[in-house]
């Protein structure tokens, strides 16, 4: 028995592997090549803590070393004729990882790889209209030479120096199609991380986010917008610009406009194949928050001479 496994992670023989996992992170963490450097001792150490983690995290193998570890202490302290061969063994190189775990390791289990989830921000005419979009995401692929282990036959992993696994960006180009509903999810089958030992890809869920826009509604292929207009406006008429989706447009404002009223400028919505929306524009009348002392004044005149009360119809005596 050459190595106390627990004595390199720094625990006792009666851990969970909650603590066993967290015992190897701690000391991954310390000894990563990335951190202490390259040097014989950190990376020896880095392997040590490597190989212990890959057998007392395996239910199986650790209770097989468990068994080897109390044999060899037995033997050690009662036996001196058996501690003279194990040590005999241990020089000619005698590896309680190569000699045990041959079965482990002719028979892989396949396992799944992971689902990955990200999201897409639409606007309501690319979510009305339907869209191709880049989905640009960072993926974590399990070392497909070393397959997670790090180590092949005891030296560090050419491919992934070490790490176990990759982290890259990946590129997808996902259709949206016409009309989805915010948080719609869209699922690409196999796009997911990789599967191990044979074992079936992920799967990449895209959940879509509709960005609410600020200056208007929609509703079909309709943009719906609401325009304020000063009182002048509404009583004098008016050329008011709007700006819609083909550009900038002056529209007319009729004299005697009422708040609410609404005019429809035809093919000013949402274009989706052969189809094209309206902009239907709804008229708010808003006095302006800063007045002059002029205009003010004009309002007074207007108080005195307006004869009209509109709220007559609202009395019943
Ligand atoms: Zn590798």
């Amino acid at each position: 028995m050459s190595k106390d496994y627990y004595k390199i992670l720094g625990i006792t023989e009666f851990e969970s592997q909650e603590a066993i996992k967290n015992a190897y992170r701690k000391m991954a963490r310390k000894w990563h090549p990335d951190v202490a450097g390259n040097s014989e001792e950190a990376v020896l150490k880095f392997k040590e803590i490597n190989e212990a983690y890959e057998i007392l995290s395996n239910k199986i193998k650790k209770e097989e070393y468990d068994r080897a570890r109390r044999f060899y202490s037995y033997a050690t302290s009662k036996d001196n004729k058996f501690e003279k061969k194990t040590k005999q063994e241990d020089k000619k190189g005698f590896s309680f990882n190569s000699f045990k775990w041959k079965k482990a390791q002719d028979c892989p289990i396949p396992k799944r790889g992971e689902n990955i989830y990200t999201d897409v921000e639409l606007s309501v005419v690319e979510a009305v209209t339907g869209v191709t979009k880049t989905v640009n995401m960072l993926q974590t692929q399990i070392c497909p030479k070393c397959g997670g282990r790090k180590f092949i036959k005891g030296n560090i992993c050419t491919s992934c120096k070490g790490k176990g696994e990759f982290t890259s960006y990946k590129k997808f180009t996902v259709k949206i199609p016409a009309g989805i509903k915010d948080n719609s999810k869209i699922r690409l089958a196999g796009e997911g991380s990789n599967g191990i030992n044979g074992g079936q890809n992920g799967d990449l869920y895209i959940t879509i986010h509709i960005q609410e826009p600020k200056t208007y509604k929609t509703d079909g292929l309709n943009i719906l917008k609401t325009i304020p207009v000063t009182p002048h406006e509404a009583v004098l008429g008016a050329d008011i610009r709007i700006s819609t989706i083909k550009g900038n447009v002056v529209v007319k404002i009729a004299p005697n406009t009422q708040n609410g009223q609404k005019i429809r400028l035809a093919g000013c919505g949402i274009v989706q194949n052969n189809k094209v929306g309206d902009m239907i524009v709804t008229i708010e009348i808003k006095i302006p928050q800063q007045l002059s002392n002029e205009e003010i004044n004009l309002y007074k005149k207007l108080a005195e001479i307006s004869t009209v009360n509109i709220r007559d119809t609202l009395y019943e005596n």
